[in-house]
């Protein structure tokens, strides 16, 4: 794309072939036996994208949502589950901090997370609040020097091995009283609850954090109570278009597998390819993902020059990964019967971008925050 700057297209050419070396060859096995691939995590960390967007300073490369989103492409066709882990420590643990934490919370907890030394994750979600996010109901409570948190987090990816946690937490009655902390693993009264078995993305951990009269310093507040409903929001829209990036990626897959396993299978007498109908599979599905990527890199390109918000990261986040299914469904009926077996990665891949149209907010709260933009002056009669 031509507003790619060098950087971001070396980034480019490196990530495509760690993921190519590091992360395909074991995506399969990973999928089959629902482990992390923690090898390749930490090699992410010599590689210096796992602080994509942190600061220098703290050891990060000082890039921007587009060169992140570059990077979910490329491991996102390798492997979308661990490239989900990558997003949730990069983006929604590391990002977090970086833009909203104080400067001895950066100094203490990004240089580690960014070496991959430390894995982090990100709990907003609970059991009983996903879309009403802003209706979460873990508690914390000002004890003297620590706040007393008691609540549950559900769905949290990297949950069984992260080290740092970035939580959410209600401090009043107010709708908007919510306040975050950064939990350590060990603190007291803090445990990580049962895993979570998934249909796709099973190549990332989730699992639930659990707090019981856990004990958080008072040093571990993020900013000042109250202040965490922006720093949500603002960040959601960097983890939008940065998980369409997965999706994009998951497409571009499903477009090399289907072109190469139409010059390979044989029916009539004919390769697949030689078939109209396989033809127009093919150009639709290579068109699509195509036009996917433009859309997805102007946005991010835009979000990058701050000249974008909610509504552009709210409208990738809806369309990419909803056609993204609908070309890996294309990419298995391509494949017949083998795309329906475990023996070809199509049907992986559809298991795992569906999870993108549920993570990160859902098709219906997109579609919500677009049209409440849309239609706010019709809305006030
Ligand atoms: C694999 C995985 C990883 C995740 N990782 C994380 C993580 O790291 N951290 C984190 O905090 N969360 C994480 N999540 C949680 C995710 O963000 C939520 O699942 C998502 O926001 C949806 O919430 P819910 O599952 O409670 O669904 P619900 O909110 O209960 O929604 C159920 C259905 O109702 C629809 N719906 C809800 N409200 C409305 C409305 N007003 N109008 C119309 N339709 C509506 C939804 O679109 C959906 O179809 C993860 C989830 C999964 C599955």
């Amino acid at each position: 794309m031509w507003f790619l700057s060098d950087e971001e297209k070396q980034l480019q050419d490196v990530c495509r072939d760690f993921a190519r070396n590091e992360i395909a060859p074991h995506a399969e096995k990973h999928d089959t036996e629902e482990t992390f691939n923690m090898d390749a995590f930490k090699k992410m960390g010599e590689l210096g994208v796992l602080g994509i967007t942190a600061e220098p300073e703290y050891g990060g490369a000082g890039m921007g949502c587009l060169a992140a989103t570059l990077v979910m492409e490329e491991f996102g066709k390798a492997c979308p589950g661990l490239t989900l882990s990558y997003l949730a420590h990069s983006i929604l643990a590391v990002n977090n901090i970086q833009n909203n934490a104080s400067e001895d919370q950066k100094k203490k907890y990004l240089p580690k997370l960014v070496t991959g030394e430390h894995i982090g994750c990100m709990g907003m979600s609970e059991p009983e609040y996903g879309s009403d996010a802003v209706g979460i109901q873990t508690r914390a409570v000002k004890k003297g020097d620590h706040y007393e948190i008691n609540g549950t987090k559900m769905w949290i990816t990297n949950a069984q091995y992260a080290d740092v946690a970035y939580v959410y937490t209600r401090t009043g009655d107010k709708k908007k009283d919510l306040s975050t902390f950064i939990i350590e693993k060990g603190m007291e009264g803090f445990s990580v609850g049962k895993p979570i078995h998934k249909m796709g993305m099973r190549g990332s951990p989730t699992g639930e954090l659990v707090f019981e009269n856990a004990k958080v310093p008072v040093e571990n507040l993020i900013g000042n109570e109250g202040d965490s409903v922006y720093h949500m929001m603002k960040n959601l829209e960097i983890e939008r278009i940065t998980i369409a990036g997965i999706s994009l990626g998951i497409a571009q897959a499903c477009v090399d597998a289907c072109i190469k396993y139409a010059g390979e299978r044989k029916q009539f007498g004919k390769n697949l390819a030689h078939f109209q109908m396989i033809q127009k599979m093919v150009a639709e599905m290579a068109t699509e993902t195509e036009m996917l990527r433009r859309f997805l890199y102007t946005v991010a390109y835009e979000y990058d020059q701050g000249k974008i918000g909610a509504v552009p990261a709210a409208m990738v986040k809806l369309q990419v990964p909803k056609m993204v299914t609908k070309i890996a469904l294309d990419a298995i009926q391509l494949h017949g019967g083998y795309g329906y077996s475990r023996e070809f990665p199509v049907e992986r891949l559809m298991r795992d971008n569906k999870l993108n149209e549920i993570g990160a907010g859902t098709n219906e709260v997109m579609i919500m925050i677009i049209a409440k933009k849309l239609l706010e002056d019709a809305l006030k009669n």
